[in-house]
């Protein structure tokens, strides 16, 4: 059975972006692969190490979502980076393996500093966020990675670091492949580019109906339309954008009559948003039935995550074992083991 690492950062809740970039994937994968979905609390902690609270109080979030959705602990390793040593001790090995110029020019490495305002003064940590993440991934020897677009350039710097690695040392990391999902990046409901927990522009897998019917009532549009009569675009249009990504497919006639009435200027901004209200409702109601149900058992969420990362730990000692070997610093396994 081949198998997959994927994760998120425990910096929030888990949003509609989550979903379609890829937990609904990892839902689906988890039949046919050896799943392990990873809370990355250690990346986290790269541009949150002053807020570990916000930390620590959203793996429990992030595990509760994941459960809700469908992600079954049975088919599934569910486990917590920092307690997985072996990633660390990685991350260290690999970091000769790769130059800062390099790190400097990772599109998605770029892109946050600019938008977290940090270009001038980034922290070694987050800079070497990608090298961390390249542990995350050869420590139990992934094949596949689903992640959302942003994360596409982690896997190539993943891909480059196990095969430098393995031209050095000897064929022993797998080298991963990304899959990107029908969503690869969900816009946010105030038009930027992607929903991020982080740029206040998303709506939750958690969020009441009330909270969902406010946002998306306050949803950026078509900007130059103004009056429902004004002929409006489809395209690019973020409520759209939800519809095509939420409607069922029993209702995608009535999402191809909204499109049309909206182009030809025969629909208001309102009634296409209180649409998207019930959609997006209709979706997460039964989400938040099973967030409820697991929200009552805090000790099965603990026995969940202890047990998943036992399991990564048993994966991750046979890692080390070999790179110790290969990397010649297997000073004292003789007398352990032989
Ligand atoms: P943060 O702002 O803290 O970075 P985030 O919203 O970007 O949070 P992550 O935990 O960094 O979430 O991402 C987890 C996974 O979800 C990654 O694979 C990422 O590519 C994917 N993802 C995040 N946001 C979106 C989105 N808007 N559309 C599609 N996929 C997404
Ligand atoms: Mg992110």
């Amino acid at each position: 059975m081949k198998r997959i690492l994927t994760g998120d950062r425990p910096t929030g809740r888990l949003h509609l972006g989550h979903f379609v970039g890829s937990l609904k994937n990892r839902v689906k994968l988890q039949d046919e692969y050896d799943q392990f979905v990873m809370l990355a609390d250690v990346q986290a902690l790269t541009d949150n190490f002053d807020n570990p609270q916000k930390v620590r109080d959203s793996i429990k979030e992030v595990t509760l979502d994941y459960l809700s959705v469908g992600i079954d602990p049975q088919k599934t390793t569910i486990f917590i980076q920092s307690q997985i040593p072996q990633i660390a001790e990685l991350t260290v090995f690999y970091m000769n393996l790769v130059t800062v110029a390099r790190l400097y020019r990772n599109p998605t490495v770029k892109e946050e500093m600019k938008q977290k305002g940090i270009e001038e003064n980034v922290t070694l940590g987050f800079l070497a966020y990608p090298v961390s993440q390249a542990a995350d991934i050869t420590f139990c020897k992934a094949d596949l990675v689903p992640v959302g677009a942003d994360q596409v350039p982690m896997i190539e710097q993943t891909r480059e670091i196990v095969r430098k690695f393995n031209s050095i040392y000897g064929q022993i990391l797998v080298e991963p492949e990304p899959l990107v999902g029908d969503f690869p990046r969900l816009v946010g409901t105030d038009g930027q580019a992607k929903m991020s927990k982080s740029l206040n522009n998303a709506i939750f897998l958690a969020d009441s109906s009330e909270e969902v019917e406010k946002k998306v009532m306050d949803m950026y549009t078509d900007p130059k339309r103004i009056k429902p009569t004004d002929l409006g675009t489809v395209e690019g249009n973020p409520v759209f954008i939800y519809l095509d990504a939420f409607t069922t497919e029993t209702d995608k006639h009535k999402l191809d009559d909204f499109k049309s009435r909206y182009k030809e200027g025969k629909v208001g901004d309102v009634e296409v948003k209180q649409y998207l209200v019930k959609v997006l409702n209709n979706f997460l109601d039964p989400i938040r039935e099973k967030r409820k149900e697991y929200e009552n058992q805090p000790h099965l969420i603990e026995k969940i995550l202890k047990e998943g990362t036992k399991k990564a730990i048993a994966e991750a000692e046979k890692t080390m074992k070999e790179v110790k070997i290969a990397m010649k610093i297997d000073y004292f396994y003789h007398d352990k083991h032989q």
